[in-house]
């Protein structure tokens, strides 16, 4: 079959069978948007939307061997990842980046649930800073990622979060936007920051709701974006913009 011209996003991920998060997230943001998925899976788990129950890795190849069966299959415009279980998987999946480096990949550095399991084995952090964030448009860590991927305490407020931004732009990040939903006061902020450009600020009020999987969300949603050819600010505008509103409504529900 001829190669399919319209545009895909890649998204690598695990599911949760509770489809609060993860691949079901990813797959509805980015398909409400009207960009088509392909996938490539690196974990099954067993979850509730109370627990983490079970974690059944994907061998590293199978990632790889399915990133580079999606990227022979379509037109792969954008690439989402999320959970990456282990160092080997982080290898596997850098390994295809670099083979494909005209395809932006966003990074949504997922190292646990907000039901405290881990999602990522320990000691990998260093690796994802190490061999896959350089490979990556965006990293879209929140306050906590930030803080361990850095090596420091999580930041006490916005001008020792951007600091600590920059630390991962030193450390080899292209651009990094920092999530302030797990910040205290009425407005929910999050900073993007690039190399040689002042920071932009995306500022919303704060909603009442709390829904599982928004960082999923986020991320799919700029990758959606920057698939249909929007610029990076502007993706990151907008996939802002699509997860207040799913909050919003979700509050009202
Ligand atoms: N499960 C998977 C497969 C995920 O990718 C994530 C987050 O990205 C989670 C669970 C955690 O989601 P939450 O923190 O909303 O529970």
């Amino acid at each position: 079959m001829a190669l399919r011209r319209d545009p895909y996003v890649l998204v690598i991920g695990g599911s949760d069978s509770s489809g609060g998060a993860g691949l079901v997230r990813d797959i509805e943001t980015i398909s409400s948007i009207g960009v088509r998925t392909s996938l490539a899976v690196t974990a099954l788990t067993v979850q509730t939307h109370e627990a983490v129950k079970e974690i059944h890795q994907s061998p590293p190849s199978l990632v790889a061997d399915q990133m580079r069966a999606a990227l022979q299959a379509n037109k792969v415009a954008a690439i989402k990842i999320g959970m990456l279980a282990s160092p080997e998987i982080i290898f596997a999946v850098a390994a295809v980046l670099r083979e494909n480096p005209r395809v932006p990949a966003i990074l949504d550095p997922v190292l646990a649930s907000t039901s405290g399991r881990a999602l990522l084995k320990a000691g990998a952090v260093a690796i994802m800073r190490r061999d896959l964030m350089p490979l990556c448009r965006l990293v879209t860590p929140n306050l906590i990622e930030l803080a361990l991927l850095i090596g420091a305490e999580q930041a006490i407020d916005e001008d020792d979060a951007v600091w600590q931004g920059q630390e991962l732009l030193a450390a080899g990040a292209q651009a990094i936007l920092i999530k302030g939903g797990h910040a205290a006061g009425p407005r929910s902020t999050d900073i993007l920051l690039r190399h040689d450009q002042e920071p932009i600020r995306f500022d919303m009020p704060r909603l009442a709701a709390s829904m599982r999987g928004t960082g999923c969300m986020l991320a799919s949603a700029i990758a959606a974006h920057l698939a249909n050819a929007s610029p990076l600010e502007e993706s990151v505008r907008k996939g802002k913009l699509f997860v207040f509103e799913k909050l919003q409504k979700n509050a009202a529900e």
